[in-house]
């Protein structure tokens, strides 16, 4: 237990956003369904090498969802993602599922996660399957390449990508 109150109308979509594609969007769009505000939680993880930096990551999230209004926060975050949630007092992390093999890996976040801070859930929500072969590693592939990406990120996004290649 802990000693503070962790909303379960609050959610957290955590990740890298390196860059923020129509995949995450969906989820995102998705879990306002189910809660009432979606913080898009973007990591600062100074080890991992990024195409966009942290601040680019941010803002072309913030403008991709700038007609949601406060229903949707853009916040960043560094370190532990449950001593985030208990600064913001949400007691919901989405992740998405994609395929089984991202499973594994999820799976062992989300019960790392219960370890380090009971009060805190974790949903999973599938992808949609239109959007379940997007990833931000193949749609940077792809346009580093000069592929077609119009249909997989937002306006904002596409031509960010455009600009850095
Ligand atoms: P991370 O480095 O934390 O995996 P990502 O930005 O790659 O960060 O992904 C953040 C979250 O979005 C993860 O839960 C991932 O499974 C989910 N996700 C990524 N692409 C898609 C997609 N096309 N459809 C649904 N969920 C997705």
């Amino acid at each position: 237990m802990t000693d503070i109150m962790l909303s379960k109308s609050l959610a957290v979509f955590p990740g890298s956003f390196d860059p923020l594609t129509r995949g995450h969007m969906d989820i995102v769009t998705r879990a306002l369904g189910l809660f009432s505000q979606v913080t898009v939680a973007v990591l600062d993880n100074p080890d991992k090498k990024t195409l966009f930096t942290l601040d680019e990551r941010v803002e072309l999230v913030r403008d991709s969802f700038k007609d949601f209004g406060e229903s949707v926060r853009v916040e960043r975050f560094r370190g532990l993602l449950v001593d985030f949630m208990k600064k913001s007092g949400a007691g919901v992390i989405i992740r998405g599922l994609r395929a089984i093999t991202d499973y594994d890996y999820e799976a062992q976040m989300a019960l790392m996660n219960k370890h380090l801070c009971q009060d805190i859930e974790t949903v999973f929500l599938v992808t949609s399957e239109e959007y379940s072969y997007i990833s931000s590693s193949l749609v940077r592939q792809v346009a580093s390449l000069g592929g077609d990406i119009s249909n997989l990120v937002s306006p904002v996004v596409m031509e960010a990508l455009r600009n850095k290649f």
